[in-house]
């Protein structure tokens, strides 16, 4: 890791993030919401631990990531460097990437079958030796079109999850994840959501999260009730791959 913080990257990123802290303030607005009621989330991927480190001083402590390894090393290297930052699993889970997932997530955004609720459950009871002490935060990935190559469940599908996951120890459900399908008016799409988050939410009261809206439809998330942004090229810049 690097030593001083106060380079040209880190100026960057404080502008990159002013100029997002004004974005979301004017969706949160035009939503007729207060100041404040949605959470930044810094898409991080792709980007180096650094860049998490130069966003925890500026005051982004929420850090998403969508790949175990990447995740996992970076978490490491921030726990060494002394740096606390929740970590927030936004990626596809697959059930033998649980163990090492448990260890370092906050909160996890896309789970979709009863599969990889168990595959959690046990991952947390091994990783504390018996009985699980943790609670483990998870969102119930939505799918909005239901085309099941994204991920993410159908919507029909989405109470039974979210009651497995409730009736699960160790884990709390804190409630719903979607990604706007691309052919889709994110509006639309953030609507179905928030259907199926209000449906959830009458059943499981803890589970008042919506996590929604990215760089390029946070203010219509943001009208359809997003508690969650997460943002990675708005605050990061282009990232060289297409995740
Ligand atoms: C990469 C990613 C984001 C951030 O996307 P941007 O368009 O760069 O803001 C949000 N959510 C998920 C699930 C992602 O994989």
């Amino acid at each position: 890791m690097t030593g001083g913080f106060g380079d040209a990257r880190t100026a960057e990123l404080a502008e990159n993030l002013s100029r997002l802290r004004a974005r979301i303030d004017a969706g949160l607005e035009a939503a007729g919401r207060e100041p404040g009621e949605a959470t930044l989330i810094a898409v991080t991927k792709t980007f180096p631990a650094d860049d998490v480190v130069r966003l925890a001083r500026l005051g982004v402590t929420d850090i998403g990531e969508n790949r175990d390894q990447e995740a996992a090393a970076k978490a490491a290297e921030l726990a060494a460097a002394g740096v606390r930052v929740r970590w927030h699993f936004i990626g596809q889970l697959q059930r033998n990437k649980c163990r090492s997932v448990v260890r370092y997530a906050h909160l996890i955004h896309a789970v979709d079958s009863v599969r990889l609720v168990e595959a959690l459950s046990r991952a947390l009871r091994r990783e504390d030796g018996g009985a699980p002490e943790r609670i483990l935060d998870v969102l119930v990935q939505v799918s909005i079109d239901g085309d099941p190559a994204r991920g993410g469940m159908p919507v029909d599908g989405v109470p039974a999850l979210a009651d497995a996951v409730a009736a699960t120890p160790g884990l709390r459900l804190r409630g719903v994840m979607a990604v706007a399908p691309l052919d889709w008016d994110p509006h639309a799409a953030f609507a179905r959501l928030a259907e199926v988050a209000q449906r959830v939410r009458a059943d499981h009261p803890t589970a008042t999260i919506v996590s929604a809206g990215m760089s390029g439809d946070l203010e219509a998330a943001l009208v359809h009730g997003a508690t969650h942004l997460r943002i990675g090229s708005a605050l990061l810049g282009k990232r060289d791959t297409l995740r």
